[in-house]
């Protein structure tokens, strides 16, 4: 395959990998001169109908989606037997392979990925696509980054027929929901469900359910929890626990159910702020002691169910007599190890004598709840006050527990207010200068706040930081806290005195200032060698680092003998009267050296022919004399 070209177009370079229905290449097309990734349905299934179809369905169905999380679909062709669909090259890994490369991810990154991915579903969601078969290779991670969803390749418009016989399920049963692997209704939150196991496996490195056939896993989805093993207490936070437990929730309804629920969430967990889990969630983030707590209610409620069936009174007394038992025993062991608060939150739960049915709170404001609800003594609190302009300010948005469930007197009930709408995203201001921080504010109906300044390696003037910090949601107007830079640290040292000491003690006292010019001067009422005077008074404090000139006391030496006189004299230089304009050089011969003490144009016509050179000295000494640069003659002259 590899150096044919398709379609007179895509010249294919190389294989890049190879899945159960298809080959991938990197190929170059031609006419746009740029490199694509080109998927070929394998030989063996261009006889099988449903196999082409499928395979045009994933051209078709993605090349309806543009989103920067999706990869882009640019064509589909055929050539003879040969079916293929061209796609964006994603210079990159998938991310089965930067699992196996890298071993468990780092959680936010793990959930970066897969707020990625959820923006890609999101967006296919949308437009009535589910993909259906999410996985990690179908995930690709390009070298910035970015995560693509590829292969909607069983996808399938949420419109039509969306019962998929379990013979004809295609796809990795590894990430399979529940209601795929039982060929039951499909819809979103299958995606989202396949996605939990996707980051589950970013998260451990490991897939949660491994078995010997596809049957055995796929049985596993239906019936068994996943759980984190022992060894991530500790590296995987609660509230990352508990969204992988809401992703992968057996039921469809109790998962999330679109897509941006869990962008929300995952942006609430990048901020620092508890998402709003349901509280059945959090036997998830402590499994340790919740699979006992989860057997007991288990036995305690089939006890209950058994009794209300009223079979066999006699029997079932000896029976349930035992269960008890087991329970006690379950429970002495608990109140053991994990104390008398959790043995009495359970005792509690037992022995309830009036329950209420929790009303739904929301839309009606924090007072009318309390009102509400104080009546059968159960209180109110404010989780959260959030931006929502869905729903009117001081009213509530959700609450804890849902309505329906069980309340009792005492207990305390959780909500989250809405502050109304408009709520500004705080703009990143760090590394701006005022200036600019203050127009980004203005444009963000934004403003500055309290100004602080302090000293930085920043220019000044830059903003060093904010509160609130960048990204996160504030009302209009609010004012922005800035920490700006005054510049570097200016430190002032004190000038020593220096006078009458030698410049060696004086550089030792100058640590902190820079010594400039030093110059000397002759005052032989001093000892030779010490400072005469500084450039800075002694005792004022100065900037670190400023430069400082001394003067130190020298004795001149006394002429031994008169040097030679320097006589002046001249050479005269008859040029040739034909030339017009002409270049004189003369040069002084030294003993090794020669240099250049004349070099000029002489225009003859108008000075004449005869130019006089000035030279001096002592001594003898030798010229050479240059016309147009050739040697024109030499001469040595005396000067005694
Ligand atoms: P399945 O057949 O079940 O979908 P798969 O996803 O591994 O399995 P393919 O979709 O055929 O199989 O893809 C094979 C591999 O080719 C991918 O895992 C990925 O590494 C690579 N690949 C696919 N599409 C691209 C692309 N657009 N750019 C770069 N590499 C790609
Ligand atoms: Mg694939």
């Amino acid at each position: 395959m590899v150096g044919n070209v398709l379609g007179n177009r895509y010249e294919i370079l190389e294989k890049i990998g190879d899945g159960g229905m298809a080959f991938v290449y990197k190929a170059k097309c031609r006419i746009l001169n740029r490199t694509v990734a080109l998927k070929v349905l394998r030989p063996e299934f261009v006889d099988d109908e449903e196999f082409v179809l499928k395979f045009k369905n994933e051209a078709l169905a993605s090349a309806s989606l543009a989103h920067p999380n999706i990869v882009n679909i640019y064509d589909v062709g055929q050539e003879d037997r040969t079916h293929y669909i061209v796609m964006e090259y994603i210079d990159g890994l998938n991310l089965k392979d930067l699992i196996k490369k890298e071993g468990p991810l780092d959680p936010f990154y793990a959930l970066n990925i897969t707020k990625q991915i959820a923006m890609a579903l999101s967006q296919a969601h949308k437009n009535g696509i589910i993909h259906r078969d999410i996985k990690p290779h179908n995930i690709l991670i390009s070298k910035d980054g970015l995560a693509k969803v590829a292969d909607f390749g069983i996808a399938k418009a949420t419109t039509s027929t969306t019962i998929t016989a379990m013979g004809s399920v295609i796809g990795s049963v590894h990430y399979f929901s529940p209601e795929q692997a039982r060929g039951g209704y499909v819809d979103k939150s299958s995606d989202l469900y396949s996605l939990g196991i996707v980051l589950y496996e970013m998260l451990t490195g490991k897939v949660p359910f491994k078995g010997d056939t596809p049957v055995n896993i796929a049985l596993k989805h239906i019936n068994e929890e996943i759980i984190f093993s022992q060894e991530f207490e500790g590296k995987i936070s609660k509230e990352i626990k508990m969204l992988v437990c809401k992703l992968t929730q057996k039921n469809q309804i109790n998962r999330y159910q679109n897509a941006e629920e869990l962008i929300r969430d995952i942006e609430y967990i990048e901020n620092d702020i508890e998402p709003d889990f349901e509280e059945d969630y959090e036997y998830y983030a402590t499994q340790k002691l919740d699979t006992l707590n989860e057997e007991i209610k288990k036995q305690i409620s089939k006890d209950y169910k058994e009794e209300g069936a009223k079979v066999d009174m006699r029997n079932k007394k000896k029976k349930s007599n035992k269960r008890i038992l087991t329970i006690l025993a379950v429970f002495v062991a608990l109140i053991l190890s994990l104390g008398l608060t959790f043995a009495a939150y359970m005792v509690k739960d037992l022995f309830i004598t009036k329950q209420y049915e929790m009303p739904n709170l929301e839309n009606s404001t924090i007072d009318e709840a309390r009102k509400r609800l104080e009546t059968i003594g159960v209180k109110v609190q404010i989780r959260r006050e959030l931006y929502d302009d869905s729903v009117e300010k001081d009213h509530i948005i959700t609450q804890i527990p849902k309505e329906g469930s069980k309340i009792k007197k005492g207990q305390v009930v959780k909500v989250d207010v809405s502050k109304g709408g408009e709520p500004v995203v705080v703009p990143n201001l760090v590394r701006e200068n005022l200036e600019e921080a203050d127009n980004i504010l203005e444009k963000n109906n934004l403003k500055e706040g309290i100004i602080e300044y302090e000293f930085s390696s920043l220019p000044e003037g830059t903003v060093i930081s904010q509160k609130p910090k960048a990204f996160t949601e504030v009302e209009e107007g609010t004012g922005i806290d800035l920490v700006v830079s005054k510049g570097e640290e200016v430190k002032l040292i004190k000038v020593p005195n220096l006078i009458g000491k030698t410049i060696e003690d004086a550089r030792t006292d100058l640590v902190g200032f820079t010594i400039g010019s030093i110059s000397y001067k002759e005052d032989k009422t001093k000892k030779e060698g010490v400072i005469l005077e500084q450039s800075l008074r002694a005792g004022q404090h100065v900037e670190e680092g400023t430069k400082i000139d001394l003067t130190v006391n020298e004795y001149k030496e006394e002429p031994e003998e008169e040097s030679p006189k320097v006589v002046k004299k001249q050479i005269s230089i008859a040029l040739p009267e034909d030339e017009e304009i002409v270049n004189v050089l003369v040069k002084e011969i030294g003993n090794n050296s020669s240099k250049t003490i004349y070099n000029k144009e002489i225009n003859i016509k108008e000075k004449g022919n005869i130019v006089s050179v000035p030279i001096e000295g002592t001594g003898e000494k030798e010229y050479e004399i240059y016309v147009d640069d050739a040697l024109y003659g030499t001469t040595s002259v005396d000067f005694e």
